[in-house]
């Protein structure tokens, strides 16, 4: 279904994530006719170019990185939407022209996709040269803040200039067709949301692991680390979605509203719960001290915890985070781990093993669950575990490529004026809040973190996390 006749702005249109992510994810749902012909989306940043040079830098970027070709008329069709207006957001140029470009009756958004220092000078110009009103919509991206203040402070910022029902908030991990999956196969069942509490899940492992190291961006990733670069933002959404009571109703702010009652429901992390690592040198492969130009840094590439819900449904069922870089494979992935029969009724034929439902993101996105089943054969009464695979993919018929990518999902929603799937500014503000306390905790401790090898599965302490408890994590791979 097309959306509404819309002009968007792209702040930052000549950097990265335009390259990467918006104009690519653009195209393609131009190509699949999500996108009315008379759209406008018009970049904007400090280089100086007029709307030819950017559609030729547009078309480069889709062609890369949306696979097409050069002379596909559809990319022709496209550009004719593109426009370029250069303005640097700390000055006053360039506004007025932008204003002529915005349409009287199309939905206005407004992408802020260049870094959060500039995203008040961007918000005070668009309200001060009368650009966006109450009715047009920001866009804005990670990091959102680098603790409680700093969050406090950028929502503050906004909010002089737009209400919470125009800001959008990206965290692209919510963008994922499983995640939203997540919400129907928990709301739209009664198979799972019976069991979906501490009665019978024994724990939940959410794991992101990268095979990449931080190369390249390195002195930056060192300012920030594993938890503040995917904890505090997208492992904890998972978590969320995961862990909240079922909203009242598919609606923005009931969703929303569930999921920050989980956040302020998060116990404090216990030094003794958390394990962080660092990847060592291998080969002529740097090391993170290395990649990060800092020998002395304690900043995390790794990071493992156990968090405690403190609420009625998830007490006694702890969840188990880790995320970080050069990694064994590259793999997102939750597992919820149900608990054993209580009683078994087979003889000889060894423990049942538990139930697990393994939700995966990447790649090749879909769902598992393992149910233990009698082996065939004359064999006698032996259980084996079977997994019942569901790639969706391959269950939707749907070629893994065709699945649309996050970005544009969530560019559609914008459009749509759907904050389901954006996080609200309290819900940033709570988790800033769980977030601080440990990283606090951590710069005051003496401790170095431990050390781990590339294609590993992580450092050996995180091993320890979960033997402790009699547990053991998933295999990476
Ligand atoms: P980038 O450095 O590649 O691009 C920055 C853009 O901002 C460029 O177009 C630049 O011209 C523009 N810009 C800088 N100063 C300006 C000014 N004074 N006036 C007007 N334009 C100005 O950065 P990026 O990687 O594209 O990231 C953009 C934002 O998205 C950042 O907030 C980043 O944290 C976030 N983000 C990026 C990625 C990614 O994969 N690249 C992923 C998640 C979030």
């Amino acid at each position: 279904i097309p959306v509404d006749d819309f002009d968007l702005v792209i702040f930052g249109a000549t950097g990265d994530l335009a390259h990467r992510k918006i104009l690519p994810g653009l195209f393609r749902r131009f190509v699949a006719g999500q996108i009315p012909e008379t759209s406008r989306i018009v970049g904007a940043a400090r280089t100086q170019m007029d709307d030819g040079q950017f559609r030729d830098e547009a078309a480069k970027a889709i062609c890369e990185f949306a696979k097409v070709k050069k002379n596909d008329p559809r990319l022709a069709q496209f550009l004719e939407l593109l426009g370029y207006t250069p303005i640097d957001v700390k000055g006053e140029g360039g506004w007025k022209e932008l204003k002529s470009r915005m349409r009287d009756g199309a939905v206005h958004a407004f992408y802020f996709s260049v870094a959060p220092s500039l995203f008040g000078d961007i918000a005070e110009r668009l309200s001060g040269h009368g650009i966006a009103d109450d009715n047009s919509r920001i866009v804005v991206e990670k990091p959102f803040g680098r603790d409680l203040a700093s969050a406090k402070a950028l929502n503050a910022t906004l909010a002089q200039h737009f209400h919470e029902s125009q800001i959008y908030r990206i965290d692209h991990y919510l963008g994922k067709e499983t995640v939203q999956n997540l919400m129907a196969v928990r709301f739209a069942n009664v198979l799972f949301e019976p069991l979906w509490n501490a009665q019978y899940v024994d724990h939940v492992q959410i794991t992101v692991a990268e095979t990449v190291g931080v190369g390249g961006r390195g002195s930056y990733y060192d300012k920030s680390g594993a938890i503040r670069d995917m904890v505090q933002n997208h492992m904890m959404q998972l978590l969320c979605l995961i862990a909240m009571e079922p909203p009242y109703h598919f609606d923005p702010d009931a969703v929303r509203d569930e999921k920050l009652k989980v956040i302020r429901a998060l116990e404090p992390v216990l030094p003794e719960d958390i394990v962080r690592g660092q990847y060592q040198a291998s080969g002529d492969q740097p090391g993170y001290l290395e990649d990060a130009e800092n020998p002395d840094s304690r900043t995390e590439s790794y990071v493992a915890m156990k968090v405690r819900i403190s609420n009625w449904r998830w007490q006694g069922t702890p969840f188990y985070l880790r995320t970080g870089k050069k990694l064994r494979a590259r793999t997102s992935e939750i597992a919820i781990t149900f608990k054993e029969p209580p009683h078994s009724i087979f003889d000889d034929t060894g423990a049942p093993k538990a139930n697990e439902l393994v939700i995966r993101l990447q790649p090749n996105e879909g769902m598992n669950l393992k149910v233990m089943i009698k082996e065939p054969g004359p064999g006698g009464m032996r259980l084996v575990q079977v997994p019942l695979d569901m790639s969706f993919a391959d269950a939707l018929g749907a070629e893994g490529s065709d699945m649309p990518d996050a970005y544009e999902r969530l560019i559609m929603d914008v459009i749509r004026g759907n904050q389901t799937l954006f996080m609200r500014g309290d819900e940033v503000e709570a988790a800033w809040a769980w977030t601080d306390p440990i990283i606090e905790a951590w710069e005051d401790s003496k401790r170095a973190p431990e050390p781990y090898d590339p294609g590993s599965s992580g450092p050996e302490e995180a091993l320890r996390l979960m033997h402790r408890d009699n547990r053991r994590w998933r295999e990476i791979r």
